[in-house]
């Protein structure tokens, strides 16, 4: 038998105190069946508070707009609903994440709308005085259309770059880079077609000012946006335009692994594994993007760094400190001097440690491996419980029908999850996994931090397998309280009448 290597999930107290909790656990799962997706509404509250709290330290104005599409929730959408609407708003993608913002309490001067829109989303949106978040020229022609048609209000836009240049080596002479591609923006180069729409288009839409999203873990890469972003507003400025707000999207990360020699050991044996100096630990020597050519190994990896040391709150922290690469002051500074406010997108980051998703073990077997390791089959899929979509690994806990059980003779056995699809591929994740003793039919398996993007992004109705119900609950002194997530409200009790 291989000596476990666990990818034991970062918890923190109100998702640790849930976990914790095995018949309460248990007791929605009787009730509500599996999968079964669990928030904590309070805890996105305390992020925002986080994030907040950055902003003060760098004595910074504007608002943190959540990334909706992390998750469908109306219990975690209405819970930032009652944060203070000057300083929490909400980012939607759709015009039904915008519907679903605005019936949850958003007022449409807090909701942002980014991301490719069709007319009916560009009229709601001006409709209800949100921000739009310029696309393309494409896009502001569309919309101007629809405000003069419809004799709307002047609509706030921000035009979202996307193609940074930059430069490296001494005094221009270096190679010119290009940040990453992204079929979303503007490019840099392309901005002047833009500029003068904004121009012709002034009674109709007030140029707000600029917007990135990167999608990419690099705080150099950031930061260089970021600054060129105020650059580029400086130039807006000179010609006599006035924006002064600068959105540098989402993308502040979550760390999913507890402890980074975890992290080091696991991915460290995934390279020996694929070179085959070590046996295979992942599903038919799936090599996540890993291949061996002649003894060397090639490709890149497709994993998410599970372990950061910073992210979040404490990332956004690092980009504000870190020094511009061509003024040369810290990006907080520069936004200070200019009196910009900073608008931030977090989705993934904003919902950390907001819930967990709870699959109950239909049965277990052996799998035909050789090496004694399991097949834990789930009353779950990949689609209810997507962190590996999103190339993230981490350990379920195991979560005992009986507690006595537990206490038993703990040895760690090698499982692999399978779902409940009746497809060959249908695994929960490739990656053999070590629980800290054989589960059996009627344990819960229970998926922590689970809020960002893996709960429901990609829930579907195959085979007519039920998708995960989503409950909302709030510790209450001693015990837990409930309600369906449609059925909560941020008042007293929880839940309106229910609890
Ligand atoms: C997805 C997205 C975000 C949120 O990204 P996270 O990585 O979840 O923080 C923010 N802004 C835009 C435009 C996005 O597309």
């Amino acid at each position: 038998m291989d000596a476990p290597l666990y990818l034991r999930p970062r918890v923190e107290p109100p998702l640790a105190a849930l976990l914790a909790d095995g018949p309460f656990l248990h007791s929605l799962a009787d009730g509500l069946g599996s999968p079964l997706n669990v928030l904590l509404p309070e805890a996105v509250a305390t992020n925002a508070a986080r994030f907040r709290a950055v902003y003060r330290r760098h004595r910074l104005t504007g608002r943190v707009y959540f990334a909706h599409k992390a998750n469908r929730s109306s219990a975690l959408l209405r819970r930032l609903a009652a944060e203070d609407p000057a300083a929490v708003g909400v980012d939607v993608a759709s015009t039904e994440e915008l519907r679903h913002a605005l019936g949850c309490g958003f007022t449409g001067d807090r909701i942002m709308a980014t991301g490719p829109k069709d007319a009916a989303f560009l009229w709601l949106a001006a409709r209800v005085g949100a921000t739009v978040n310029l696309d393309s020229p494409g896009e502001l022609e569309r919309l101007s259309a629809l405000v003069r048609a419809h004799g709307l209000g002047r609509v706030a836009v921000l035009v979202r770059l996307s193609g940074f240049e930059h430069t490296t080596g001494n005094g221009g002479a270096g190679t010119r880079l290009l940040s990453r591609r992204s079929r979303f923006g503007t490019p840099v180069r392309d901005m002047e077609e833009l500029l003068s729409a904004l121009e012709h288009n002034a009674d109709i839409v007030e140029f707000a000012g600029a917007a990135y999203h990167l999608d990419t873990t690099g705080v150099d890469e950031k930061a260089r946006a970021l600054e060129q972003c105020v650059l580029f507003m400086d130039e807006c400025r000179a010609r006599g335009l006035a924006p002064h707000t600068l959105d540098i999207g989402g993308g502040f990360g979550v760390g999913y692994v507890a402890e980074a020699e975890d992290w080091e050991r696991w991915t460290t044996a995934l390279t020996e594994a694929v070179l085959g100096v070590r046996p295979p630990m992942t599903w038919r020597g799936h090599g996540y993007g890993l291949r061996n050519e002649g003894g060397t190994v090639r490709g890149a990896t497709a994993l998410y760094p599970a372990y950061r040391p910073t992210a979040g709150p404490g990332y956004l922290d690092e980009i504000l400190s870190l020094p511009a690469p061509v003024l040369g002051r810290p990006a907080a500074t520069l936004l200070l001097e200019h009196l910009h406010d900073l608008y931030i997108e977090p989705g993934r980051s904003l919902v950390d440690q907001c819930g967990l998703s709870l699959a109950r073990v239909l049965d277990v077997r052996p799998a035909d491996t050789d090496a004694g390791h399991h097949l834990v089959h789930l009353a779950m899929n990949a689609g209810d419980m997507s962190l590996e979509e999103h190339g993230v690994l981490v350990d379920p806990v195991l979560v005992p029908r009986d507690e006595t059980a537990a206490t038993g003779d703990g040895e760690a056995v090698g499982v692999y999850l399978t779902g409940n699809l009746c497809l060959e591929g249908d695994l929960i994740t490739r990656r053999l996994v070590f629980l800290p003793r054989l589960p059996q039919a009627g344990d819960l398996l229970a998926f922590a931090n689970t809020a960002g993007y893996a709960m429901d992004f990609r829930a579907h109705h195959a085979q007519r397998q039920p998708v995960a119900r989503t409950v909302a609950v709030e510790r209450r002194g001693d015990t837990w309280r409930w309600c369906p997530d449609e059925d909560y409200w941020p008042i007293t009790p929880m839940g309106g009448a229910v609890g």
